[in-house]
């Protein structure tokens, strides 16, 4: 086991502070992940938007124990953290790599290295589900190929492993030699290569070289030889290579006929001189070749065909998210059932111990398949982690779950098998629990996803959280250290779920929410929200909500602030925010109020000033720069009046989305963040920085041919001009697709195709023109996301992202995963 102690010749690093030379069990890099801290050892990694080193005093407060870390001043370090190992290094990433290589050159074991523009996960998965039966099979979790997810993926192999496999992803030259000293493959795939990631690159060939760095040092890459630029590159080098063509070339394996029968496609080949033929479980094309890449593997392996074709036949598809999804009796699920192994587990059990409790968090497990450790020693590791993460009742499922029960103290219900749970299930023995459902594929677990699910309107609103995360980490990379962050989520969260974003940003740990009305902010401490919450519209009837739930009012005249005192008490103190009018002439003093507001101010002391602030009516707009300059100077100029009358401080904040981006030297105490978490740059300068975070989806009802002449929908305003085929889609201004959009003015996206509306939009549905395209019921419609942006669809008809989002309506489900 690795001890501390070697780290300093592994690293090459600094001893800053040596306490104790304990092992090095779980290697971590982002603190909110920490599950055990005696044997962690924490990697603080500077990144574009974060900083490792910012969660040192964090994880030593919960016991962490060891640190690596890259910054210059160490002396204070060892004085804060007296009782911890510190380690100083050039790069803390370097260095967790440098960990990893150490750690791989512990085996000597087969190992699989996969990298690729697509299919990399799925070709690992497959890889994994077809070789299992004899070996046992260690593999990166979920899509973890970065700098820190390979080196977090080959830490985990153990020496009852038999066979790894790695997936490798790179966006920047030089960075995949570094994955291939921590990976270290003795056998390579190169999938495909096609437009992912090219603008680090200066051409498509260079990128093909930085990706064929993974292979050095293997004995043997598998590739398609009908990638030209992949051909010539391979046969270049002196790599010895396993080459498959369907095209002609020539190749070790020659894929001749293939041709769709049913859910399958049968393949014929020529291998070794011999015709044969197979069915796949697939028919679309990128499975097609993800299953190609598998066979190549099982006949260089000499499997048999009858056995190649069982194997094959029970290949599942792969799940490339976790969702979370409403369900019965107040229930929230989240639903992983594709896989289930220890570190697939931990990950998913990071998302439930996010969740607020609720009525509790519950854990319905499968037995774990494959972990290439002994079973006593399997489920003693799964009982410590749901240990670790507060899981309140866990239901196991499996007979060797079922066995190992009693390690779970008291606390687990187990089933011999699926069928067995579903004929005792009890849907009133659930309520309002956060449930993860995690399985092994051959559980079956999607039939309790089913017992426990709502019903889904064929419109679903899908929100991206990890989008939602990547543009909050930006707006913060923007701000200096101390400034603090309000987000707002008024309005349902701009439409995508108040609870589940709230929920996200206290996780994050921003420092303020905003909502327009008390009732929503009620709804998100009963919720679990805990962050305070300034309600930006609070009438004089909900006062004693406001408090009784902790809120805190936005007070913006002199009749309110009457009020309010009117119905405080002079025991119990009570935070508000003043709002300044500074020019956007909508709510807010101005200082002719001032003389009146702090002569009440300081006859009730018990209504303590927490904040001012005002907001800039034109920040989005260059045009208006010198309007907010004026705004923000006059700000700067009233609210120092108010902090000299108050005699205290407090906090003191103008900037909104737009504002953070423009006019970052006015950040003062704290910045509103709005539009932008939700992934519109309202300034458009740094657009390209943000994710997109929802899609609205629907699906096609009805597809019908309507001959030249003939109308379509209300009014008739539809008209064909020639022969037409159209499709019903189930989404209409009811849903909050704006009727704007009627008449040609929106378009949708079908099977990856643009296509314009024709004739009305109606309440509940509207009609596309899809002439030429083949479109049949069931079909999916995409109604926005990163292919018809926001941005695009607003300016057609002339409104605002902020309109579109807030628009759709509430009967629309949300979905919200992680990637
Ligand atoms: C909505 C709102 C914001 C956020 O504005 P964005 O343009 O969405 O960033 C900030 N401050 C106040 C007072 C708001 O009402």
């Amino acid at each position: 086991m690795l001890s501390f102690q070697q780290l300093v010749s592994i690293t090459q690093g600094r001893l800053v502070q040596f306490v104790q030379d304990w092992p090095v069990v779980h290697l971590l890099t982002d603190s909110r992940k920490l599950s055990q801290p005696a044997g962690t050892l924490f990697f603080a990694i500077p990144g574009k938007y974060n900083d490792g080193h910012k969660y040192l005093a964090q994880l030593y407060a919960q016991g962490v124990r060891q640190f690596i870390v890259d910054v210059q001043q160490t002396e204070e370090l060892a004085q804060q953290y007296p009782e911890a190992n510190i380690l100083q290094v050039q790069r803390s990433l370097a260095a967790l790599q440098a960990v990893a290589a150490w750690h791989r050159q512990q085996f000597t074991i087969p190992v699989i290295g996969i990298t690729g523009s697509n299919g990399k996960t799925i070709v690992k998965e497959w890889l994994a589900q077809l070789l299992s039966p004899d070996e046992l099979v260690v593999k990166s979790p979920r899509s973890f190929n970065s700098q820190v997810g390979v080196p977090l993926s080959v830490w985990q192999l153990n020496s009852n492993h038999t066979l790894a496999i790695f997936e490798a992803g790179i966006s920047q030259p030089g960075e995949m030699e570094k994955l291939q000293q921590v990976i270290q493959p003795t056998m390579g795939i190169f999938t495909n290569i096609g437009n992912a990631h090219d603008e680090g690159f200066s051409s498509r060939q260079q990128k093909v070289q930085e990706k064929l760095e993974l292979f050095k040092g293997t004995d043997l890459l598998f590739y398609c030889a009908d990638y030209e630029l992949l051909h010539e590159a391979i046969e270049a080098t002196q790599l010895k290579a396993f080459s498959w063509s369907r095209s002609g070339k020539a190749a070790d394996l020659v894929v001749s006929g293939i041709t769709t029968a049913g859910h399958r496609t049968i393949v014929v080949y020529t291998y070794k001189g011999k015709k044969q033929r197979l069915a796949i479980p697939f028919t679309d094309e990128a499975s097609l070749e993800n299953a190609l890449h598998c066979l190549a593997v099982l006949l260089y392996r000499n499997f048999p065909l009858a056995e190649i074709q069982d194997r094959l036949d029970r290949l599942q598809p792969v799940a490339m998210r976790l969702e979370m999804k409403e369900a019965i009796n107040g229930c929230y699920l989240i639903d992983d059932t594709y896989n289930n192994d220890l570190a697939g587990l931990a990950i998913a059990l990071d998302l439930l111990a996010s969740q607020p409790p609720r009525s509790g968090h519950t854990l319905i497990l499968s037995d774990l398949l494959e972990s290439g450790m002994q079973e006593q020693d399997l489920y003693r590791q799964v009982a410590a982690l749901i240990e670790a993460k507060g899981v309140d009742r866990v239901i196991g499922v499996g007979k060797t779950i079922q066995k190992h029960a009693a390690l779970f103290n008291g606390r687990c219900t187990c089933y011999s098998s699926t069928a067995e749970f579903l004929e005792q299930f009890e849907a009133g023995s659930f309520r309002n629990e956060v449930i993860l459902i995690k399985g092994a594929r051959v559980f079956g677990f999607e039939k309790i996803v089913h017992a426990f699910q709502q019903k889904v309107h064929g419109t679903v609103l899908e929100v991206n959280l990890d989008a939602l995360v990547h543009n909050l980490n930006f707006y913060r990379s923007k701000l200096a250290s101390e400034t603090k962050l309000m987000v707002m989520v008024k309005a349902f969260a701009y439409g995508s779920g108040s609870f589940e974003v709230a929920n996200l940003l206290q996780f994050h740990q921003v420092d303020y929410l905003a909502v327009a009305y008390t009732d929503e902010g009620v709804s998100l401490r009963e919720h679990g929200i805990t962050l305070p919450i300034m309600v930006m519209n609070p009438s004089p009837d909900s006062f004693a909500k406001l408090r009784q739930y902790s809120l805190e009012p936005e007070i913006y005249s002199v009749e309110l602030l009457e009020s309010f005192i009117a119905s405080s008490d002079p025991g119990i103190l009570d935070k508000i925010h003043l709002k300044l009018d500074t020019g956007m002439h909508r709510l807010g003093f101005t200082a002719s109020d001032f003389d009146v507001v702090f002569e009440l101010l300081q006859k009730n002391p018990q209504v303590r000033v927490v904040s001012t602030f005002s907001h800039l009516a034109g920040a989005d707009e260059a045009l208006h720069n010198d309007f907010s300059q004026l705004q923000i100077a006059t700000f700067r100029e009233l609210s120092a009046e108010i902090e000299a009358r108050l005699g205290y401080p407090v906090l003191k904040h103008i900037l909104n989305s737009a504002g953070i981006v423009r006019f970052p030297e006015h950040q003062l105490d704290m910045v509103r963040l709005g539009i932008g978490l939700y992934g519109v740059e309202a300034t458009g300068a740094e657009q390209e920085a943000l994710r997109p975070v929802s899609i609205l989806k629907t699906t096609v009802s009805q597809v019908k041919q309507i001959a030249k002449g003939e109308t379509v929908g209300y009014s008739r305003k539809g008209i064909a001009d020639s022969d037409k085929t159209i499709a019903t889609i189930a989404i209409g201004y009811a849903d909050g697709y704006d009727r704007r959009f009627s008449n040609g003015q929106g378009e949708v996206s079908i099977n990856g195709k643009r296509m314009p509306v024709i004739g009305n939009v109606c309440m509940d549905m509207c009609m596309i023109d899809v002439t030429g395209l083949d479109v049949k019921a069931g079909d999916e419609v995409v109604v926005y996301g990163p292919q018809l942006t926001l941005v695009e669809l607003a300016q057609k008809i002339g409104t605002i992202p902020y309109e579109l989002l807030t628009n759709v309506s509430t009967r629309v489900k949300r979905i919200f995963y992680s990637e």
